[in-house]
C-alpha cells in the first residue's frame, strides 16, 4: 500500500445516533449526560462536538451498524435487534469489524415469534411449513436452522403485525415491549429470540490514532452515568447494635460512612445504594432500626 493510501489519522470521533426514533432523544442525553455538547448544523444531520471532539452523525438506525464497518463512523447507539442481524447478514461478506460494547439500559424489547390467539400452541415444531413474516429475516432463519425447523421466511420491512390478516404469513417474528401492537392484531407471543435494548456498539479493533484516548474518555464517564443510573444516597441514624442486620438489608450498597451522634450509641450512616431505593425496602430498614431516613439523588461521581 502506497503511503497515500494508508487511512488519514483522525483527532475527532463521529458518533452515529438514530435521527428520529426511539432511541433518538434517549441517546443524546446520555451523551450530554456524559458531558458532551454540539453545534447544531442547519440540516440537523451532522452536529460538531463543542466540548469535545465528539460530533455526531444523525442517520436511520438501519444504517448504524453499516457505517461503523465501512469507518464512516467510529461509534453508534442502535438497538441490538439491529446490530445482531447486521451482523449475521454480513458475516459471509467479511470479517466482523465491529461490536457491542456496552448495554445502554433504554430501549428495552424482545425479538418474539407471535402466533394469532386461535392457536393452541405446543411448541416450536408447530411452525413447520409455516411462513412466518419478518424484518429480521437473518435472525429468524438462523434460529429456525438451529432448531431444524423447515419454515418460510417471509421478508418484509414494515407493518409485519397485519401480516397474518392480510393473508401474507401465518405467524410472525418482530420487536415486543408492552404487548399492546400484538394484542391489537389478535397475535400472542410465544417464544422470545431475543432480548434486546440500545447498545454502544464500536469496532472490534482499538483505533491507531486520538481517537482511542476520546473512545476510553467517552467510556469512562459513560460507565460512571451507568452506574448512578438507579444509584441513590442513603442517609439514615440507627442504633450501633442495629447496624449488622441493616448492612444484611443493604447488599448493593457501598462500604457506609458511620458517624458517631452525641458520643453515645446511636450512629448516622451514609451509604451509596447501587439497587433501586423503592418504598418497600424503606419501610424494611425503617422495621429493622432505621430512623430518619432519606434518599438523594446523586449526579456524578469520579472513583
Ligand atoms: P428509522 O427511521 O431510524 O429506521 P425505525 O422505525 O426502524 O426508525 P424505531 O421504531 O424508532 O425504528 O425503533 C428503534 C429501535 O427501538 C428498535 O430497533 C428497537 O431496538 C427499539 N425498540 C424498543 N421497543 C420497541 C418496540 N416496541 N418496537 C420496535 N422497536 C422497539
Ligand atoms: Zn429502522
Amino acid at each position: 500500500m502506497s503511503p497515500s493510501a494508508l487511512p488519514a489519522a483522525r483527532d475527532r470521533l463521529r458518533v452515529a445516533i438514530q435521527k428520529s426514533g426511539r432511541l433518538s432523544e434517549p441517546a443524546r442525553a446520555l451523551l450530554a449526560s456524559c458531558g458532551l455538547s454540539w453545534r447544531e448544523s442547519r440540516d440537523r444531520l451532522f452536529c460538531y462536538g463543542e466540548s469535545l471532539p465528539v460530533d455526531l452523525l444523525l442517520v436511520r438506525d438501519d444504517d448504524i451498524p453499516g457505517l461503523i464497518a465501512d469507518g464512516v463512523c467510529d461509534l453508534g447507539i442502535v438497538g441490538r435487534n439491529v446490530l445482531a442481524e447486521h451482523l449475521l447478514q454480513r458475516s459471509n461478506g467479511g470479517a466482523d469489524k465491529y461490536r457491542e460494547w456496552r448495554a445502554l439500559g433504554f430501549g428495552g424489547c424482545r425479538l418474539d415469534i407471535a402466533v394469532p390467539d386461535g392457536w393452541q400452541w405446543d411448541g416450536p415444531a408447530q411452525l413447520r411449513d409455516k411462513r412466518i413474516a419478518t424484518s429480521y429475516p437473518a435472525l429468524l432463519g438462523a434460529w429456525l436452522r438451529e432448531q431444524g425447523i423447515a419454515a418460510e421466511v417471509v421478508a418484509l420491512s414494515g407493518s409485519v403485525e397485519i401480516a397474518p390478516r392480510l393473508g401474507q404469513a401465518d405467524a410472525i417474528c418482530d420487536l415486543v415491549s408492552s404487548g399492546v401492537t400484538l394484542a391489537a392484531n389478535q397475535l400472542k407471543p410465544v417464544l422470545t429470540l431475543l432480548q434486546s435494548e440500545a447498545v454502544l456498539a464500536g469496532p472490534a479493533t482499538p483505533f491507531v490514532d486520538a481517537r482511542e484516548e476520546l473512545a476510553a474518555l467517552l467510556l469512562r464517564r459513560l460507565d460512571g452515568v451507568l452506574r448512578l443510573k438507579d444509584s441513590k444516597l442513603l442517609l439514615f441514624q440507627a442504633q450501633r447494635q442495629t447496624v449488622p442486620a441493616l448492612l444484611k438489608l443493604l447488599p448493593d450498597a457501598e462500604p457506609p460512612t458511620m458517624l458517631q451522634v452525641d458520643g453515645g450509641d446511636t450512629l448516622a450512616l451514609q451509604a451509596l445504594c447501587h439497587g433501586a431505593m423503592t418504598w418497600q425496602r424503606l419501610e424494611d430498614l425503617k422495621h429493622a432500626g432505621a430512623r430518619g431516613l432519606m434518599v438523594l439523588p446523586v449526579e456524578r461521581m469520579l472513583a
